[in-house]
């Protein structure tokens, strides 16, 4: 009997940008005794069915993006006399689809950590429940992950947690329905363990795989500190204290290392947090600019960024505090006109953004736009091989249409073609080359080239592409640009680095 861990995927690039985290999570939950689990990353190559026999369980875990593939898997997987097991935010969204489509023998609902070593005992003694309510776990019980079993030569970022939740609630993004408002932050001992154990391996790029890096801004603790009740106030500190206290011990850490996270626009207005990020290493963070208009950014509930100048000098003091910025971006709401790409495309550049990305808007499960759209679609009988628009993650990859919402003054391709322009234009030779200056060396230019290139192929070209020979086209050179790449990442062990102290 084994234990197995899959990440599906529809497209295989053979090299992996950042590492699935929850993979190496689930593998440390899963008891010794089972042995090591079979770790399978789609997103490097398909799954080998042949290695899954009568008994074994399969974890698999899905987001909308890839429940179609996930299921494809987890029939196979069933097929071949296995439990199947789905968990992620879209099986605790639609626990019954991934039942009646996806083979399920059960669907975890919220924190896999703890619960997933009770779903393999209740598989295994053929007494498994339909649906395991798992809730959101504290930080204390969140899992560190099993690094030793990170292939040590398939991806460019490993990926540490250090908080869980996000108490914005921007109207296209699910995380704060899902993991909560309350940041659930770890403490920095696990996390540095963890950083420690991956540069002892020899990864000196780490992603901060969290929702929000930057959970309390000081108008919160402005906010806060005005009400009578002084209890908010406190916690909201003592929050902000534990983020200082975790980026100090970074700072100790090698002086190699390079750290990416994600983090709201208003830590602009904050210079001791950008301070303390640039000493902790933290050279680069996507930040959601989302829309360039005040009325684009109110459509989407995120009001508390700026726009125009204000917006341009906001990622501007991001970037001289020493923190690269990668400005995402999103076209399709109502409020875009065809000027909005061409401002767009100017404030990119303006802002001096070291990557960017322009996505499509499409309605999330989880999110309110979706709730919203779901309803406006109650009565259209459109569907597409059979599927109704709503469940758009169901159609098959090639019939998918990219966009779901009809605008009011654009058609579907002028947004498609639009945007792909203002991808075009960022990602130009002479505008990357241009970039290129924020690195040191000749050799560390044509390196960030080629990673510029190579982040434009995965993300627009497989993104926005349409026919399955673009897809398929863009995916090789993709994987071509891929394995130089991450040569680029690799760096000696250091097997003998201890964890800095408080
Ligand atoms: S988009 Fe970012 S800031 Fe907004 S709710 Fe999601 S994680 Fe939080």
């Amino acid at each position: 009997m084994r234990i197995h861990l899959v990440n599906p995927s529809h497209i295989s690039f053979g090299t992996g940008v950042i590492t699935p985290r929850w993979l190496f999570v689930l593998a440390a939950s899963t008891p010794r005794e089972y042995g090591d689990p079979e770790i399978v990353d789609e997103t490097l190559e398909p799954i080998d069915p042949s290695r899954i026999r009568t008994g074994d369980v399969v974890g698999i875990g899905i987001h909308t993006g890839n429940a179609l593939r996930g299921y494809e898997v987890g029939r196979l997987a069933r097929e071949r006399g296995a439990s199947v097991v789905y968990g992620g935010i879209h099986a605790g969204l639609y626990p019954e689809e991934a039942l009646e489509i996806g083979g399920a023998t059960a669907v975890v609902k919220g924190d896999g950590d703890v619960i997933w070593k009770t779903v393999i005992e209740d598989c295994i003694a053929g007494r498994p429940q339909k649906v395991y309510e798992a809730g959101r776990i504290p930080a204390e019980r969140f899992q560190p992950a099993r690094w030793d079993l990170l292939p040590p030569d398939r991806y460019m970022w490993a990926s540490v947690q250090t908080v869980r939740g996000c108490p914005k609630h921007c109207s296209f993004c699910s995380v704060w329905r899902t993991d909560g408002q309350e940041p659930r932050q770890r403490a920095s001992d696990v996390i540095l363990e963890e950083i420690v154990a991956l540069r002892r391996l020899g990864f000196r790029f780490i992603a901060l795989a969290d929702d929000n890096f930057y959970p309390v801004t000081l108008t919160d603790l402005k906010h806060a500190e005005r009400r009578e009740d002084k209890a908010r106030f406190h916690e909201l500190k003592e929050l902000r204290e534990e983020r200082f206290e975790l980026m100090a011990r970074m700072a100790k850490l090698p002086s190699d290392m390079v750290f990416f996270t994600q983090i709201t626009m208003e830590v602009a207005e904050d210079p001791e947090f950008l301070e303390a990020m640039r000493a902790a290493n933290i050279k680069g963070a996507l930040v959601g600019v989302e829309s360039v208009t005040p009325e684009g950014l109110k459509s989407v509930y995120k009001d508390f960024n700026v726009a125009g100048d204000e917006l341009v000098e906001r990622l501007r003091t991001i970037r001289q505090a020493g923190v690269h910025v990668l400005g995402s971006f999103i076209f399709g709401l109502e409020t875009d006109r065809p000027e909005t790409f061409e401002a767009t495309a100017t404030l990119a550049q303006k802002a001096d953004l070291t990557f960017a990305q322009f996505v499509m808007m499409t309605p999330f499960p989880g999110t309110l736009d979706f709730k919203k759209w779901e309803d406006s679609l109650s009565d259209d009988p459109t569907r597409i091989a059979g599927i109704p628009l709503t469940r758009h993650w169901l159609i098959p990859q090639h019939l998918r249409p990219k966009l779901y919402t009809p605008h009011p003054v654009l058609s579907q391709d002028e947004i498609k073609a639009r945007t792909q322009d203002v991808w075009n234009r960022f990602y130009s030779f002479s505008a990357i080359w241009k970039r290129s200056r924020c690195t040191p060396t000749l050799r560390s230019r044509l390196a960030f080239v080629l990673i510029s290139k190579l982040y434009r192929q995965m993300y627009a070209n497989t993104g926005i592409a349409t026919d399955s020979s673009r897809i398929q086209r863009a995916t090789r050179v993709a994987s071509w640009i891929a394995k130089p790449c991450r040569r680029l990442f690799q760096t000696a062990p250091m097997p003998e680095l201890m964890v800095p102290s408080a």
